[in-house]
C-alpha cells in the first residue's frame, strides 16, 4: 500500500495534489510520503514482533537525513556501507549501538572512525578484512564486535546486477573459510565474532531463496555449536522485493510466516536490513514534458528528468510505472520517455503505452523512493533534483535543488593555467 492515489483523474500524495508541488517547487522533483514510509517500517516491525528484531534500515536505498530520522525515531537502526553513510547516520541522530557496517572495501580510516564511535558491529566480508579490523582495534585498544558475512551460494532469482549471495559475487565469505576463521577466532585478540550475516540480493519477490539461505545458515550454526562456538546475532540482511509492475512480492506477514519459525529455532538476536521494502514505494519522481518528438520510427516524450536523476532503467533495465499527474481524454500511444542527457541509455521507459502527453504536462515515475535520488549524479552538469516530504496536507523541503555553484564547489583552476 502507498499514499499515492489518483482521485478524480489527479495524482495525490497523501492530501496534496502532486501537480501543485511540481508547480511550486519545480521539476525534476522527488516527492515522498511520510505516512507510507512509517507504514512500511511498522508493517515489518509488527510482522516480526515475536522476535523483536533490530531493523537496520539500509541507508544506501535512500540516504536523505529526514528519511533516516523518521525511521531512527521509530527505533530503527541503520545499515551502512561507507564512512559517508556513518556520517549521515550520526547526523540523523542514530545511536551508534544501532549501526551495522557492511562493505567489501572498508578503508583503515573508515574502520577507525566506526570503532571510535562504537558501532554495534562490522559485517566482515573477507579474511584479510578480519585481520585488518583486529589490527586497528588493537591499536585503539578496543574489543570490536563483528559478524561474518556468509556467502550461502544461493540464486535469489533477481536481476544479475543485484544478486549478492552467489559464490561468483564479490560479497561475503564461503562457509568453509568462515568455519575455519571461527575455529581460529581466539587468534584475533581484539575481535569478538558475535554473529553471522547474510544478504543474498535485492528485489527478491519470493520467500524461497530467503528460506533456502537461512536453512543453510542454521545448519552451519548447528555445526558451530558442536564445535563449541556460541554466537549472539543473526543478521538476515534485506532484499525484500516491492511492486514496480505486475510483481506479486511476498508481504511482510508472508515473509515473516516463512522465516520466523526458522529464526526462532536459533535463539539468536535477529537483525534485518531492509532498504527498498521501506522506502521504494514511498517516493516518486516528478518530471515535466519538454517536447514531443516524432521520428520516422518512433515517438519520444522528452522530459526534464534524466538518467542522472534515476539511473535504474539504464542500469538494470528496471521498469517504473509512469502516469500523467492529470488525466486527459486524448487516447493512448506507444512512446519512449527519455531525458535530456547526451546518452542513448538516458530513458525512463521504452515502447510504453501511455495516455497521450503534450508539452507542459507533468508525469510521475512511480516507485522511485529506493535507489533513485541516492544513485543520482551531476552528470551533464545537471543539478541534483529537489526532494520534498509530504505529511498529510503539508509539504517540507528535505533537500534543496543544487545551485550552479554546487556543481563547481570543490574545483580549482591552478594559477599556472592563467600564466601566473
Ligand atoms: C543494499 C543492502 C541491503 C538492502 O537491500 P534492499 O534490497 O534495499 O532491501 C541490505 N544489506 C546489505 C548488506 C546491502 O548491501
Amino acid at each position: 500500500m502507498h499514499e499515492f492515489k489518483v482521485i478524480n483523474g489527479k495524482l495525490f500524495c497523501e492530501k496534496i495534489e502532486v501537480e501543485l508541488l511540481a508547480r511550486r517547487f519545480g521539476t525534476p522533483l522527488y516527492v515522498y510520503s511520510y505516512q507510507t514510509l512509517v507504514d512500511h517500517f511498522t508493517k515489518l516491525k509488527s510482522a516480526f514482533r515475536s522476535v523483536d528484531p533490530l531493523i537496520c534500515y539500509s541507508v544506501k536505498a535512500n540516504s536523505n537525513l529526514a528519511i533516516l530520522k523518521v525511521l531512527v525515531d521509530r527505533g530503527a537502526g541503520l545499515d551502512i556501507v561507507s564512512g559517508g553513510e556513518l556520517f549521515r547516520a550520526l547526523q540523523a541522530g542514530c545511536p551508534a549501538e544501532r549501526i551495522v557496517y557492511a562493505s567489501v572495501g572498508k578503508t583503515d580510516v573508515e574502520i577507525q572512525e566506526a570503532i571510535r564511535h562504537g558501532i554495534l558491529c562490522f559485517n566482515v566480508e573477507s579474511g584479510p578484512e578480519l585481520e585488518n579490523i583486529n589490527r586497528i582495534a588493537k591499536k585503539l585498544n578496543k574489543i570490536v564486535k563483528v559478524a561474518l558475512r556468509l556467502n550461502p551460494d544461493i540464486e535469489p532469482k533477481t536481476h544479475k546486477y543485484i544478486t549478492t549471495g552467489k559464490l561468483t559475487n564479490k560479497f561475503g565469505i564461503d562457509l568453509k573459510s568462515a568455519y575455519d576463521a571461527l575455529l581460529l577466532s581466539n587468534q584475533y585478540s581484539h575481535i569478538d565474532i558475535a554473529g553471522l550475516h547474510i544478504h543474498i540480493g535485492s528485489q527478491i519477490t519470493e520467500s524461497s531463496p530467503f528460506v533456502a539461505a537461512i536453512k543453510k545458515i542454521i545448519k552451519f550454526i548447528d555445526e558451530l555449536k558442536k564445535a563449541g562456538i556460541i554466537l549472539k546475532y543473526l543478521n538476515i540482511g534485506g532484499g525484500l522485493g516491492i511492486v514496480y509492475d505486475g510483481e506479486k512480492p511476498q508481504t511482510a506477514v508472508k515473509y515473516a510466516s516463512k522465516v520466523l519459525p526458522l529464526l526462532k529455532k536459533t535463539g539468536l538476536k535477529i537483525i534485518m536490513e531492509p532498504g527498498r521494502f521501506i522506502v521504494g514505494n514511498a517516493g516518486i519522481l516528478v518530471a515535466k514534458v519538454l517536447y514531443i518528438k516524432s521520428t520516422p520510427k518512433k515517438k519520444f516524450v522528452i522530459v526534464d528528468a534524466g538518467m542522472n536523476d534515476l539511473i535504474r532503467p539504464a542500469l538494470y533495465s528496471a521498469y517504473h510505472n509512469i502516469i500523467p499527474l492529470k488525466a486527459a481524454a486524448r487516447g493512448k500511444e506507444v512512446v519512449d520517455v527519455v531525458g535530456p542527457i547526451c546518452e542513448s541509455g538516458d530513458f525512463l521507459a521504452k515502447g510504453r503505452l501511455l495516455p497521450k502527453l503534450k508539452e507542459g504536462d507533468y508525469i510521475a515515475v512511480m516507485s522511485a523512493g529506493a535507489y533513485g535520488f541516492s544513485m543520482s549524479s551531476n552528470y551533464n552538469s545537471r543539478r541534483k533534483a529537489q526532494e520534498v516530504m509530504v505529511v498529510k496536507d503539508e509539504s517540507y523541503v528535505i533537500r534543496r535543488r543544487d545551485a550552479y555553484e554546487d556543481l563547481i564547489h570543490n574545483e580549482e583552476i591552478p594559477l599556472f593555467l592563467y600564466g601566473l
